[in-house]
C-alpha cells in the first residue's frame, strides 16, 4: 500500500485539531486531519454549545463540528476517517499508521482529546448501555419521564443534570462534597430545575437486574449507606486525556496529559499538543481553537526551518 506523505498530520477532528489544520492549509502546507468517528470530538456530543462566540443563539455541537472540518477543507485540508493504531514521531519524519493506510509527516498535531473517567465501581462496565451512561446528550431521550443519577460536580455533571431534568421525572445529582466545582452560570438553573441534591456522598454500587434499578450511596461524612431506587446513572466525574498511541514517545504531566506549554510544542521537535489533552487550565471549545491557531504558528515556523 502506497505511503501518503503530507506536511502536517493532525491526529483527531475536534475543535483543536481543525483549527490547526485550518490555519495550516490555508498557510499552503498539505494537511490530513486522522479522525475516528465524527467531526468535533466530545464537541460533537454536546446538544447546544452556547459559549462558542459568534452564535448569537447557540449552536449545536454535532453541527459546530461539522463546520469546522467544512472550514478547513475550503482550503484544501483533508480528513481520513480511520483508527490511528501507531505512531513513530521521534525524527524528521513521522509515521502514522491507520486502519486505513499509513502517513508520513513533516509535523504532527496530536488532538485526541478525553474519555470520560469511570467511577470505578464494580460492574460498571458490563452495565454501561444497560443504565450507565457517559453522554447526557447522546443517552438522555433512553430515560424520558424516569428517574436518573447523575454522579460528579463539574461542569459536565451540571450540564446533564440539567439536560436531563428537561426529559427525566427525576434527577438526582451525587457529589462527594458539599459544593459544586461548575460554574456559577450553572448554579441558578440548577435551583429552579428540581434538581434534587445528594451531597457529600458516593457512590459504591450499582444495583441491577438486567438493567440498573439503584444505585449505592455512602455518606462521606456518616459512613451511613442507603439506596437511591433510579432507572440509570449518569458518570460525570471528569475525563481522561486519550494519549495512550504515544504515551511512551512524548512527555507526559503527572495527571496524565500531554506536557505543553502554551506554544503547543511538546518535548519532540515537530509535535505538538492542542486542546483537552495539553495540560492548561481550561478546557473549552474555545481554548481548544485557541491551541490549534497557536500550534499551526509553530508549525510554520518549525516547518520553515526544516525545508
Ligand atoms: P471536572 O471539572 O474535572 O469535574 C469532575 C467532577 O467529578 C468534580 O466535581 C469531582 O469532584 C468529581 N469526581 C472526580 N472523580 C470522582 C470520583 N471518582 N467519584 C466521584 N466524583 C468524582 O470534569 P468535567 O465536569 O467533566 O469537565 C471536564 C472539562 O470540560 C472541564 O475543564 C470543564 O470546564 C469542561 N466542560 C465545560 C463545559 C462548559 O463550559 N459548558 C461543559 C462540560 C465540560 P471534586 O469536585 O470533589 O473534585
Amino acid at each position: 500500500m502506497s505511503v501518503k506523505k503530507v506536511d502536517v498530520a493532525v491526529l483527531g477532528g475536534g475543535p483543536g485539531g481543525y483549527t490547526a489544520a485550518l490555519y495550516c492549509a490555508r498557510a499552503g502546507f498539505s494537511v490530513t486531519v486522522i479522525e475516528k468517528m465524527a467531526p468535533g470530538g466530545q464537541m460533537a456530543t454536546t446538544g447546544r454549545v452556547d459559549n462558542y462566540p459568534g452564535f448569537d443563539e447557540g449552536v449545536d455541537g454535532f453541527e459546530l463540528g461539522e463546520r469546522m472540518q467544512r472550514g478547513a477543507e475550503r482550503f484544501g485540508a483533508e480528513t481520513l476517517f480511520a483508527d490511528v493504531t501507531g505512531v513513530e514521531l521521534a525524527g524528521d519524519t513521522k509515521r502514522i499508521l491507520t486502519t486505513d493506510g499509513e502517513l508520513e509527516a513533516r509535523a504532527v498535531v496530536l488532538s485526541t482529546g478525553a474519555s470520560p473517567r469511570e467511577l470505578g465501581l464494580p460492574e460498571e462496565r458490563e452495565l454501561r448501555g444497560r443504565g450507565v451512561a457517559y453522554c447526557a446528550t447522546c443517552d438522555g431521550m433512553l430515560y424520558k419521564d424516569k428517574t436518573v443519577v447523575v454522579a460528579g460536580g463539574g461542569n459536565s455533571a451540571a450540564a446533564d443534570a440539567l439536560h436531563l431534568a428537561k426529559l427525566c421525572k427525576k434527577v438526582i445529582l451525587v457529589h462527594r462534597r458539599d459544593t459544586l466545582r461548575a460554574s456559577q452560570v450553572y448554579l441558578a438553573p440548577l435551583r429552579e430545575s428540581g434538581v434534587e441534591f445528594v451531597w457529600n456522598s458516593r457512590i459504591t454500587g450499582i444495583l441491577h437486574g438486567a438493567q440498573v434499578t439503584g444505585v449505592r450511596v455512602e455518606d462521606v461524612k456518616t459512613g451511613a449507606e442507603r439506596e437511591i431506587p433510579c432507572d440509570g446513572l449518569f458518570v460525570a466525574v471528569g475525563r481522561v486525556p486519550d494519549t495512550a498511541l504515544f504515551a511512551d514517545q512524548v512527555k507526559l504531566e503527572e495527571h496524565g496529559y500531554v506536557d505543553a506549554d502554551e506554544t503547543t510544542r511538546t518535548d519532540l521537535p515537530g509535535v505538538f499538543a492542542v486542546g483537552d489533552l495539553r495540560s492548561k487550565p481550561l478546557r473549552q471549545i474555545v481554548t481548544a481553537a485557541s491551541d490549534g491557531a497557536v500550534a499551526a504558528h509553530f508549525i510554520e515556523e518549525y516547518l520553515l526551518q526544516q525545508a
